[in-house]
């Protein structure tokens, strides 16, 4: 007798094979049988259903969601079951009890390292599983600020040490955001020292590289000759062209990391699926250098300065207030809570997001910034639905099982997380049940809403979405490197 029967699903097991109907049997977490299977304590009906392996979300930000709101709905209720956290530098840990980190994640917590981290959400629970990795910010502002440019010969080696402090309890890699600081003032011999400290881990680099506008393919050729000297696989966070002149030309980059990988480099890269960027107002606009074009195509989504400029065009704004947009952003970037501020910039090319989303070394993650207040970019909530719903279903613009690989299998390979991203024997039993016809994003960039048809969703076996409902269960575990 089986603990449960998913009965009568389209089973896509996420290896990218053709969908065939079954059943799927689990029992004590893991999945236990595939196919025509017998009587079980509990049923889930799945007729005219497509189960899948839960989504591995390849590039979270949900580092502090997941302990100030375990249950962390956002992605949960898109059949997320597994976040990897810890990006662009920034992660939970290593931290100082008692400092409020001044960054995206504002991270504020008991802990000191990774371990400790860990033991943190294990003691609260948390809804989906979860992987980091360290940040190369975090680490060199918590030893040397941020304002320190290129680290000396002893802050480096204090550094690497730190890094390799998290490494040693599991963490996936070290992650880099060249464009934040500390980053930005790192030269690339000094990078290259940075991620040479998880080589011997067999870990990855994740990086939110220098330059995703005019000078994205010397961005690239740098992190791929860190790769090439260092051996660190490298993985390419929301892969990207910004800017309406650059618009259309993705496709070189795509040249390059292909060539890079002819060369031997261990090189992929993660998409979200959509038109406009998201982060923090004042990494983008320094107050002494306002980019008044791109400052036009700016949303405020979270601002504790000026709340009521929540959810509004910087243009709309700057109309009402009588001032130039380049003055209300300088007055934004330079107010008391500005390291805070969130905006979403309107300046991807959907073409060029689809190409990268079509290629075979590309992987889906969401890049979404949890936040409570105000309207999020619209990927926190809808990125794995939409790419079903929209691009799949809609656009035919990638089929469903392929889609469904970079969601899962491909994710779990790339990060070493053993045992998951397939729907196998003896696999954990991480499973979404979505209806094919209806899955859809529902959050735009003016209002916030889940996703539709995401029926049920399993975490380690237990019901934590049950018709669309979350049940409350914190079934997820935290997933470290395991290099005995
Ligand atoms: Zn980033």
């Amino acid at each position: 007798m089986h603990d449960l029967v998913i009965r009568g699903a389209l089973i896509e097991d996420g290896s990218g094979g053709p969908a065939f109907e079954g059943d799927i049997a689990v029992e004590g977490g893991f999945i236990a049988a595939l196919g025509t299977v017998g009587r079980s304590r509990a049923e889930i009906g799945a007729d005219g259903l497509v189960a899948a392996p839960g989504f591995i979300d390849a590039h979270a930000h949900d580092d502090m969601e997941l302990h100030r709101n375990p249950d962390n709905g956002a992605k949960l209720r898109q059949g997320v079951t597994t976040v990897v956290c810890g990006n662009c530098g920034f992660s939970a840990f290593p931290h100082a009890p008692g400092q409020r980190s001044p960054d995206l994640l504002a991270v504020d917590g008991g802990w000191q390292t990774y371990g400790e981290y860990l033991q943190t959400l294990t003691s609260h629970g948390i809804a989906t599983n979860a992987a980091s990795f360290v940040g190369h910010n975090t680490v060199q502002r918590l030893l040397s600020g941020i304002d320190g440019a290129e680290p000396g010969v002893r802050a480096l080696a204090d550094i690497c040490d730190e890094i390799r402090r998290a490494m040693d309890d599991g963490a996936l890699g070290v992650s880099t955001g060249l464009i934040y600081c500390p980053g930005r003032g790192v030269s690339t011999a000094a990078l290259t020292r940075i991620v040479a400290a998880v080589a011997d881990y067999g870990g990855i680099h994740s990086t939110h590289i220098r330059d995703e506008a005019d000078g994205l393919l010397d961005a690239i050729a740098e992190v791929t000759s860190v790769s090439q000297e260092t051996g660190v696989g490298l993985q390419i966070s929301h892969l990207k062209v910004i800017g309406e002149h650059n618009w259309g030309s993705l496709g070189g980059a795509l040249d390059q990391i292909g060539e890079a990988r002819d060369r031997g480099v261990d090189v992929a890269f993660d998409v979200y699926p959509y038109n406009a960027g998201s982060g923090p107002l004042a990494t983008y606009f320094p107050p002494d250098d306002i980019d008044e074009t791109r400052a036009r195509l700016v949303q405020i989504i979270r601002c504790h300065d000026y709340p009521h400029f929540e959810g509004r065009r910087l243009t709309d704004i700057a109309r009402e207030e009588g001032a130039t947009v380049r003055d209300l952003t300088r007055k934004l970037v330079t107010a008391p809570q500005a390291g805070e501020t969130l905006c979403i910039i309107f300046e991807i090319c959907e073409d060029d997001m689809l190409n990268a989303l079509s290629h075979p070394l590309a992987m889906i993650g969401s890049d979404g910034i949890p936040q409570q207040a105000g309207v999020p970019h619209p990927r926190l909530q809808g990125t794995f639905p939409r790419v079903l719903g929209h691009y799949c279903r809609d656009m035919s613009v990638l089929p469903r099982s392929t889609a469904i690989q970079k969601m899962t299998s491909v994710v779990a390979a790339r990060y070493r997380l053993a045992g998951r991203g397939m729907l196998r024997p003896g696999y954990a039993a991480d499973v979404v049940v979505f209806d094919p016809t209806t899955i859809a994003d529902r959050g735009t960039y003016a209002s916030r809403a889940y996703p539709a048809g995401i029926r049920h969703v399993l975490v380690n076996g237990q019901h934590a979405v049950s018709e669309a409902v979350p049940s409350g269960v914190r079934a997820g575990q935290v997933l470290t490197v395991d290099r005995g």
